[in-house]
């Protein structure tokens, strides 16, 4: 079971070695705790103060850690934006139980993030531009999309077209949200529906894959923008590769479902670094103006 080893060939749980310890020890671990992360590209040990002042991106190899929906908001939007389409709860339609009931997961989900759901939409300006932005939250259930992530992205389209500003949409997302059914699947012609309303208004839509978009939010949305661009590394696909390998029975290549990857053949216009993304955007929508209407 050499999966099963640790690297440097100990096995001991942390429970274990706590009442052994010295009394220093103890007390450098307490004061220690929780301020350092393993980066999961280059395997070095970061300070997590540093994590967070690089915008969660490893300063050693520029690995791109999940970014919740608040920062990202920050990091996107100037201040003095604000929060709309809140205050939308699932209903739990299918009264749903796997390991735990659904409805604790949520309850659950929504302690650990202070969110209602696994979106967050807000107005405000990015740069110059006036736009709507709506940013998945991957902690939140995985990101998956069920009926209040459909509604709530289809609002900030309609938001986006009625008051003529460009759409920008974060996916990060597991997938459509299992626990809701077929009414999880529903939100994909949904959402893409509403998207086509907002083509014909000729409202620019970006959007802006992180790491993982997968499932029904690639299948929908996260590929329908007139610019789709993704986070260095991000893991972007349909099925998981496990799934695709023992389906057509073929080993898939290196970095398969990785943004590179998809960009090279021609499935992402572009691969942006998360220190670049505002300014790109900002570039992207000088040229993608919103065409005055009569
Ligand atoms: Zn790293």
């Amino acid at each position: 079971m050499s999966w099963f080893k640790r690297e440097n060939g100990e096995y001991e749980s942390g429970a274990a070695t706590i009442g052994r310890e010295t009394p220093e020890a103890a007390e450098k671990r307490v004061r220690t705790e929780g301020l350092w992360i393993k980066c999961l590209g280059c395997l070095a040990v970061v300070w997590k103060a540093d994590l967070v002042a690089n915008l969660n991106v490893c300063p050693k190899c520029q690995h791109h850690f999940n970014l919740g929906a608040r920062q990202r908001i920050g990091m996107l939007l100037e201040p003095g934006y604000e929060l709309v389409d809140g205050g939308l709860r699932s209903t739990d339609p299918l009264n749903f139980t796997d390991i735990t009931p659904y409805k604790v997961r949520l309850r659950k989900a929504r302690e650990a993030t202070g969110l209602d759901d696994a979106i967050l939409n807000a107005v405000g300006k990015l740069g110059h531009h006036e736009v709507v932005l709506s940013a998945m939250e991957y902690r939140f259930i995985g990101g998956s999309m069920g009926a209040v992530v459909g509604e709530t992205i289809a609002r900030a389209v309609d938001r986006a077209r009625l008051g003529r500003k460009p759409l920008i949409v974060v996916a990060a997302s597991g997938g459509a949200r299992m626990m809701e059914g077929v009414v999880s699947l529903m939100q994909m012609a949904k959402i893409s529906t509403a998207l086509a309303q907002l083509d014909e208004a000729k409202v620019p839509y970006i959007c802006v894959l992180t790491d993982p978009t997968t499932g029904g939010v690639t299948a929908s949305f996260a590929m329908l923008g007139d610019l789709n661009i993704a986070e260095p590394g991000a893991l972007i696909g349909f099925a998981g590769p496990r799934v695709i390998e023992q389906t057509i029975r073929q080993k898939l290549p290196e970095g398969f479902q990785r943004s590179e990857f998809l960009l090279e053949r021609g499935f992402l216009d572009a691969i942006v670094p998360r220190r670049e993304m505002k300014s790109y955007l900002i570039r992207a929508l000088d040229f993608l103006k919103v065409p005055v209407v009569a």
